[in-house]
């Protein structure tokens, strides 16, 4: 099998590689991935380093140019990079290919950004004086990502990167290398110079970590865990660097007795199951007033009884299997955990037997719930779901802000007072109303608030405060 090198200085290099794993079939090998050591991420650093100067004062056709080349590729093969999707993470074709697409889009609107740049001219508060107020790039971007969005996530820290003038040494997710390896061979197609995009893959705590300690890394972009969003801080602030991160989330969903219940109904299947539950966006805590509490646990149970889980390439599959061992063990612990804290299994939570050996998980739906469980606290990051009763709307939002996390928060009502209240009171840094928690545009700004996020927002035109660095420059005239 042929190896997918790292990309270091221009070259592909490397010989030490690890085999990717289909998750749907633990027996479908997706390729052989190079694994960089400490000395080839040094050896990306400095490569990205040397390469600023030039990259930074290029022209701004030149990487328009590029990222809609990139962009163009993406969508032109989004059938193919959206089976490779979904075949080494997990998510159903549909899902990969929606994902794909996305990703092309992100190119597509940062190649117009690139022609947008501008800055300010202002008057001085003294006589003769001009003021001018410029954005310029930050240097050297550390970019690391996490394994359940494989190709949006990276194209969306990517394309602004290098839209904005910087240079990258990028890390992807060990266990999920192809397409990464995709979109990196992609842009450099596109006519990327040499050096300004590098590809490190390999283990966390040896690429990753060593991009942490490289004084020549400007700013790093993280998204995965809280622990590691942790490190990342400790290491930027020891730097003096700047540092942006996407973590955790226990996203609430609010059920109100006035719902549409079939909206409540499909918005809450999709929040809680949809991509296996593995979206940082996804819904695990279902807050339902008791009013329509008994309909609406009844008509889940039901809808439940039509999604499939089953080989995420597989046509008519809903829900494809969950990563790996590690993260299913995750999982099936929770639903233990849940068990023995007393709420109750209404629905799923079973390990599932399909033609190919493989992670698959029935849907999990607890009732019963209180706010104060670890399943209603604990970011599980599975198909697994509490339903916690409450009272009215006032003990609804009190329970979803009562959390350490603040990234997606929803809500289910056809009361334009409660929807209109919710959406000025959710201590999110994203509000749903009558929409799944999860599922987003490419255009506008992502991101949390309190423990799920630090730093910028990510995504559209507000990626520009991350990526660059403002300049005010005085002119006697
Ligand atoms: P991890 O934090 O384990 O990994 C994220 C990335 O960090 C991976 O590339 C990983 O490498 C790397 N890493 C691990 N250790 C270190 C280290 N010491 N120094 C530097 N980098 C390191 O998260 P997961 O990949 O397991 O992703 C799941 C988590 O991500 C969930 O908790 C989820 O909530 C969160 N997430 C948040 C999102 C958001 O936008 N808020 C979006 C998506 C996910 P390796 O591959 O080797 O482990």
């Amino acid at each position: 099998m042929t190896i997918h090198q790292n990309l270091i200085a221009g070259e592909w290099v490397g010989s030490d590689a690890i085999r990717n794993i289909n998750p749907s079939n633990t027996d479908d090998v997706v390729g052989e991935y190079a694994r960089a050591s400490v000395e080839d991420t040094k050896a990306a650093i400095a490569a990205a380093k040397a390469a600023f100067p030039a990259w930074s004062r290029s022209g701004i056709l030149e990487r328009h140019a590029i990222l809609r080349k990139t962009a163009d590729e993406i969508l032109a093969r989004k059938d193919e990079l959206g089976r490779l999707l979904s075949r080494e993470e997990g998510k159903t074709l549909a899902e990969g290919i929606g994902e794909t697409v996305r990703a092309g889009q992100i190119f597509d609107f940062f190649a117009g950004e690139c022609l947008r740049l501008a800055g300010e001219v202002l008057p001085s508060v003294r006589p003769n004086i001009g003021v001018e107020i410029t954005r310029e790039p930050v240097g050297v971007v550390g970019i690391i990502t996490p394994w359940n969005f494989p190709i949006a996530i990276p194209a969306w820290k990517i394309a602004p990167a290098l839209c904005y003038g910087n240079t990258v040494v990028f890390k992807p997710a060990e266990l999920v290398p192809g397409c990464s390896w995709a979109i990196v061979d992609i842009l450099v197609r596109a006519g990327l110079p040499k050096g300004v995009l590098n590809l490190v893959m390999g283990k966390g705590s040896v690429v990753g970590q060593t991009m942490l300690d490289s004084p020549d890394v400007h700013a790093i972009t993280f998204t995965g865990s809280t622990g590691t969003g942790k490190r990342v801080a400790s290491a930027s602030v020891e730097h003096n660097r700047k540092y942006q991160l996407e973590m955790g989330g226990k996203n609430p969903f609010v059920v109100l007795d006035d719902a549409d219940l079939t909206v409540a109904v499909e918005a809450a299947v999709n929040s809680a199951f949809f991509s296996t539950g593995q979206r940082c966006t996804a819904s695990s805590r279902v807050i339902v007033t008791e009013g329509i509490h008994d309909r609406f646990v009844a008509a889940v149970g039901e809808r439940l009884k039509s999604v499939v889980v089953d080989d995420a390439l597989k046509a008519g599959t809903h829900i494809g299997p969950v990563v790996d061992e590690s993260q299913l063990k995750q999982d099936t612990d929770y639903i233990e955990i849940g068990r023995q804290e007393g709420a109750k299994l209404a629905f799923g939570g079973e390990l599932l037997k399909r033609d190919t050996p493989g992670f698959y998980l029935a849907p999990a739906l607890f009732t019963e719930a209180t706010n104060d469980m670890r399943i209603s606290r604990e970011e599980i990051f599975g198909p697994v779901a509490a339903v916690i009763r409450v009272k009215d709307y006032e003990e609804a939002l009190a329970v979803a802000n009562h959390t350490p996390f603040g990234l997606s928060s929803g809500i289910a009502t056809t009361s334009l007072k409660h929807a209109t209240h919710f959406k000025r009171n959710a201590e999110a840094g994203m509000v749903m109303v009558n929409l799944p928690t999860a599922g987003v545009d490419f255009h506008v700004p992502f991101g949390g608030r309190k423990g799920s996020s630090h730093g910028s927002r990510e995504q559209g035109r507000y990626a520009n405060e991350f990526y660059t660095t403002v300049k005010t420059a005085y002119t006697l005239a």
